[in-house]
């Protein structure tokens, strides 16, 4: 893998097309959950220019076997073709994707769209950011402690506390499939990671 300086050596001249990809990615958003964009998930990563001045965009999967990647990658690709540009996807597991990457706007988002954000795990975050770059992310994974002790999900539709986890598995693996108490309706919860 190339080292981060070379990449901003080559980068410069291709400074333009990397700023109109990135505008162009904006509009992409996540096959399961249309009111997110990859962006606003923390899935897209990079955009740079390889060795050979072809575009790059990185992206990296939320989880590991994440059957919603291919269609990104497809979707990536498409978006990028219908601009003319010539870019190339390329899938980076480390460091692992929290979902601390997800931005504060697409929590709410989220939330309006019924389904319950994550909450906050702020030890991977650290690990995630510091750029640990290289370790394998299992080692990422064992070293930061296991999410999922939030105390109370609030219900997304009338914020109610009193809510419970009916299936660990909801729509996706990403979501479990909880039921608000208080309002009686089944939600999903983004799980934290
Ligand atoms: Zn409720």
């Amino acid at each position: 893998m190339d080292s981060p300086a070379g990449l901003h050596a080559v980068a410069a001249p291709h400074a333009g097309l990397q700023a109109r990809a990135w505008q162009v990615l904006e509009a992409v958003t996540d096959p399961e959950i249309p009111v997110v964009t990859l962006r606003e998930l923390g899935i897209l990563r990079d955009v740079r220019t390889a060795a050979d001045g072809v575009l790059e965009v990185v992206i990296t999967p939320t989880y590991s076997g994440c059957p919603a990647m291919g269609q990104i990658e497809d979707d990536v690709r498409a978006v990028m073709q219908r601009e003319g540009l010539e870019a190339r996807v390329v899938t980076q597991l480390a460091p692992a994707w929290t979902t601390d990457w997800i931005t504060e706007a697409a929590r709410e988002k989220l939330r309006a769209y019924g389904i319950a954000p994550p909450g906050r795990c702020s030890t991977s975050a650290a690990a995630g950011l510091a750029g640990s770059a290289g370790a394998p992310s299992a080692l990422l994974r064992f070293a930061s402690p296991r999410p999922g002790q939030q105390a109370t999900v609030p219900c997304p539709r009338c914020g109610s506390g009193n809510t419970t986890e009916t299936s660990h598995f909801g729509s996706t693996a990403c979501k479990a499939l909880y039921r608000c108490l208080n309002c009686m309706e089944p939600f999903d919860h983004f799980k934290p990671y």
